[in-house]
């Protein structure tokens, strides 16, 4: 872990926040390589769940809404950890994480257990009283629940049919760590799923294969998810049912995404609270039900982590290791490098850059010797090299390399561009 947080500084993947100033606990920047890949997975994201799906909607809601809707939704009571401090060393701890009564950092005594809620509460407006109280979202599900009746009615949608929402959330985590895995500010990728009532169970069944199959689809190892299901006395308030799809972290199994029944526990508190009705008219029975609803609900950074760890490679190569990050092209943040042999060549290879950058995301570097060139690309993932050598100037022709096996091919230029769509294969 400690290799990854390192590349990724030195890459410019990730930056720890504020580091001129010190940092800020557990708060993380992403660099100029990190946003393209974190933009891959949204986008990606977008696109299977929402863009080739006939049955998928996008919603973007506010961060600061109603507080009412908090209430309604159980969060200014329930979403709360159980607290406890050491009286010796001032350490901070979950009482649900801990072993035993004393603090495991010095054995010291504990305080007894503190209810806290993870919402952060800030203040609408220049006045700082109960009646200007609103709180950063700590998802976005409620967002798309609210506007559940707004969505359907304006894009006449019939059951069953879903509602996906990228954004940032907040959480005021007590324990929060493990690099990008778990922090305070964060993003989120939900979709809830409405269906009828009874045919949930089916639904739900199938959303944890779909996700599942996803993270398959672009690389990651079988052996390196499971699914793990909620035992009844594990179930958040809400749910009915939940998975959790695990993926085996440095530091053990851990959640990567959750995907959970919730039956119709949001609409039908935002009916209660709200008064008014959200129910669905089936017009196959004449009659007015409330949808029950399937979520999906996972964060980019914390995926960015996994595919950074899986993509991760060291392998010998002369008398000096290889780091290569062995990414889905998808994911790659630059898909094509441009190399110029020689500086001398600098014209041409401007040329050659010119002709792909329309097409790709891609990198023009000319500094330092075609070897170290390519290692700079391997450690950033980057799939396709393009050099261009002094024959190009006699045969119109560039090689290139693949990083994973290191071939190398000669390509004409006026079929490069269809040659490197071939070998990424983006859009599959
Ligand atoms: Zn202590």
């Amino acid at each position: 872990m400690d290799t990854l947080v390192s590349l990724s500084k030195r890459r410019g993947f990730v930056f720890p926040s504020s580091e001129i100033y010190g940092g800020f606990s557990s708060t993380w920047d992403y660099g100029p390589l990190g946003v393209e890949l974190k933009r891959n997975i949204k986008n990606l994201w977008w696109r299977d769940m929402v863009q080739r799906r006939d049955d998928i909607v996008g919603l973007d809601s506010a961060i600061l809404m109603s507080p009412l809707i908090w209430q309604a939704s159980g969060h200014i009571t329930e979403f709360t950890d159980p607290l406890v401090d050491c009286k010796v060393c001032h350490h901070r701890f979950r009482a649900d994480q801990l072993d035993g009564d004393r603090c495991p950092d010095c054995g010291g005594e504990l305080t007894d257990v503190r209810r806290f809620n993870l919402m952060f509460k800030t203040f609408v407006g220049p006045v700082e009283d109960d009646a200007s109280v609103a709180y950063l979202r700590p998802e976005t599900a409620q967002g798309i629940f609210v506007n559940f009746f707004n969505v359907q009615q304006s894009m006449r949608r019939k059951l069953p049919f879903g509602i996906a929402q990228q954004g940032k959330a907040f959480r005021n985590e007590i324990t929060p760590g493990n690099f990008i895995f778990r922090t305070r500010e964060f993003e989120q990728m939900e979709m809830e799923f409405f269906v009828k009532p009874g045919t949930d169970e089916q639904w739900y069944r199938q959303w944890v294969d779909n996700r599942y199959n996803w993270y398959i689809k672009y690389g990651i190892s079988p052996d390196h998810l499971r699914i793990r299901e909620h035992q009844k006395e594990e179930l958040a308030h809400y749910a009915r049912a939940t998975s959790d799809i695990e993926y085996t972290f440095p530091w053990g199994w851990g959640e990567l995404e959750g995907v959970a029944n919730r039956g119709d526990f949001d609409l039908r508190r935002h009916s209660d609270a709200s008064n008014k009705d959200l129910s669905y008219f089936d017009d196959e029975t004449g009659e007015r039900i409330l949808p029950y609803v399937i979520e999906p609900a996972v964060g980019p950074d914390r995926i960015a982590l996994i595919f950074l760890l899986e993509a991760y490679h060291e392998e010998p190569d002369k008398d000096e290791t290889r780091v290569v990050l062995r990414f889905h092209p998808e994911l790659a943040p630059i898909k094509v490098a441009v190399l110029p042999l020689s500086r001398k060549l600098g014209e041409e290879a401007h040329n050659v850059h010119s002709l792909v950058r329309s097409h790709f995301m891609s990198q023009y570097d000319d500094t330092g010797s075609i070897g170290k060139r390519y290692r700079r690309q391997d450690e950033i993932g980057t799939p396709l090299c393009v050099t261009v050598d002094f024959d190009t100037l006699a045969d119109s022709a560039v090689t290139v390399r693949d990083r994973d096996s290191m071939e190398q091919v000669r390509v004409p230029l006026d079929a490069l561009v269809q040659k490197l769509k071939d070998m990424l294969k983006l859009g599959e």
